[in-house]
């Protein structure tokens, strides 16, 4: 049989582990980390950093493929990882989805709508950004931002310098606050034959910056869920990707605009796992291992919520609830904002 490489020991990576070890791969995660929540279910755990080239050449070495459940990982360590096996999604997925500056840059040439947004990297080029985009708008890092963290928000051109001191210098990029009427998210897969398949958009509901929910249906208009779908399919095939992709969108009345992209599975995406035949961990360990896609369509519809921080509280009562999947990341501390789960609750489908 052959082994997965999966770069990252989080949620995410155990995820795909579990649907690897049920397609019969071995899986094999590579983390910093000690007791991730990956290597509860992962047939191997190397321990190591990412500035490790021996750990990151016998892990490559130990797979026949690698993927990763971040999009963060070190240049550095690709380039080794990159001589010995291959990883997917591909190299231009990462460099792009790595930088919200050249993330929008790549989006805007592909002729896709997005926020207005200006590179910010100091008070002049701020200043010069509230010129052109103005306020409300939103602060952002370029790199490392999840979750809503590396973000302030400006309601007047006056809040220019708490906003660089929030964001403590770092190269960022300021964006128009889009007044949007729902988000949504579309789950698309690509496979190493060109092949594309997506799920059923979602509505999310985002608090704090967190996701908090997904409802599938997304209750809008079928033009609205079909540009997104094809939207993503115009992604994935400018990347020439391999792999699940999500794509984030804010609906406004003049139509999508795209938030953001993440080279992976993605948290709007796990309703998946119990309202579709093939879910979005499946369906990403099949492209990358070089399977035929598998058929995404939903037969339930589902709501997914977050079960952040202190809600593990409410799994007593969510075992108990028959219309209630539940999926525990098994993290042993509970910190704020921090995600642990995730619940299902499903319907049968109109
Ligand atoms: P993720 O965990 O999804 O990667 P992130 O830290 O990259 O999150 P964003 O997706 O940029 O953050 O923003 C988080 C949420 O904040 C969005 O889903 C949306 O609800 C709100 N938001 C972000 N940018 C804007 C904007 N330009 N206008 C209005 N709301 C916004
Ligand atoms: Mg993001
Ligand atoms: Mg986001």
């Amino acid at each position: 049989g052959s082994t997965i490489g999966i770069l990252g020991g989080g949620q995410l990576g155990r995820m795909l582990s579990v649907a690897a070890s049920r397609l019969g791969f071995k899986t094999c995660i590579y983390e910093p980390g000690a007791d991730c929540p990956a290597s509860h279910v992962a047939n191997h755990h190397i321990q190591a950093d990412y500035d490790d080239t021996k750990a990151l050449e016998r892990f490559a070495n130990s797979v026949d493929v690698i993927t990763y459940e971040f999009e963060n990982i070190p240049t550095t360590a690709l380039d080794i990882l990159e001589t010995l096996r291959p990883i997917h999604p591909g190299r231009e997925a990462l460099r792009i989805s790595q930088d919200r500056l050249t993330e929008k840059t790549f989006l805007q040439d592909l002729g896709l709508q997005i926020a207005p947004f200006a590179p910010v990297d100091d008070a002049d080029s701020l200043a010069q950004a509230i010129d052109t985009i103005g306020t409300p708008s939103i602060l952002k890092t370029r790199r490392f931002g999840y979750d809503g963290k590396g973000q302030a928000r400006l309601t007047s051109p006056a809040d220019a310098s708490k906003a660089l001191t929030d964001l403590q210098g770092a190269p960022a990029v300021l964006e128009g606050f889009v007044d949007f009427t729902a988000e949504i998210s579309v789950i698309a897969a690509r496979g190493t034959d060109g092949r594309v398949a997506a799920f059923d958009p979602g509505q999310n509901v985002h608090q704090d910056g967190i996701l908090r929910t997904t409802t599938v249906p997304a209750p809008l208009p079928n033009r609205t869920l079909t540009d997104a779908v094809l939207t993503a399919g115009r992604i994935l095939n400018a990347l020439d990707y391999v792999g699940v992709l999500g794509v984030e969108f804010f609906v406004t009345p003049a139509g999508l605009l795209i938030n953001e992209i993440a080279p992976r599975v993605h948290n709007s995406g796990h309703w998946t796992q119990n309202g579709c035949m093939t879910d979005q961990f499946e369906q990403h360990i099949r492209a990358v291992a070089g399977w035929p896609l598998g058929d995404g369509s939903r037969h339930s519809d589902i709501r997914m919520e977050n079960l952040i921080g202190d809600e593990m509280d409410r799994v007593p009562s969510l075992a108990a609830d028959p219309t209630c999947a539940l999926h525990l990341y098994g993290k042993s501390d509970t910190k704020p904002g921090r995600k642990m789960g995730h619940a299902n609750f499903l319907t049968p489908q109109t």
